[in-house]
């Protein structure tokens, strides 16, 4: 199996604050079914024990130049995949 092409490799960061997501990112993530009414994440294959993880996760961005959520980074159009606390990111600019 061949490498998936990536620009970057961006190390995935934990923080003990309480990460809250835009409002603009909710809305999408509704559109598209991976969140509920109540604003409850519904992510395919993610376990909530992973959730929880992942809601405490985030990456310094080197396309928005800023700190991302994980979650938000998950759902973005460049991500590809995640190894060993890594994304791997398309690195298109959006
Ligand atoms: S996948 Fe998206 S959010 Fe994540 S690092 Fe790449 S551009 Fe940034």
């Amino acid at each position: 199996m061949g490498e998936l092409e990536h620009k970057y490799e961006v190390e995935i960061k934990q923080t003990e604050k309480r990460q809250k997501l835009p409002q603009n990112i909710k809305e999408e993530l509704k559109a598209s079914g991976m969140m509920d009414d109540k604003g409850k994440l519904k992510l395919k294959g993610v376990s909530p024990k992973m959730l929880k993880r992942m809601k405490q996760e985030f990456v310094d961005c080197p396309v928005f130049k800023e700190e991302i959520q994980f979650i938000q980074c998950f759902v973005c159009s460049n991500f590809q995949s995640r190894v060993t606390g890594k994304v791997l990111c398309k690195g298109d600019s959006l």
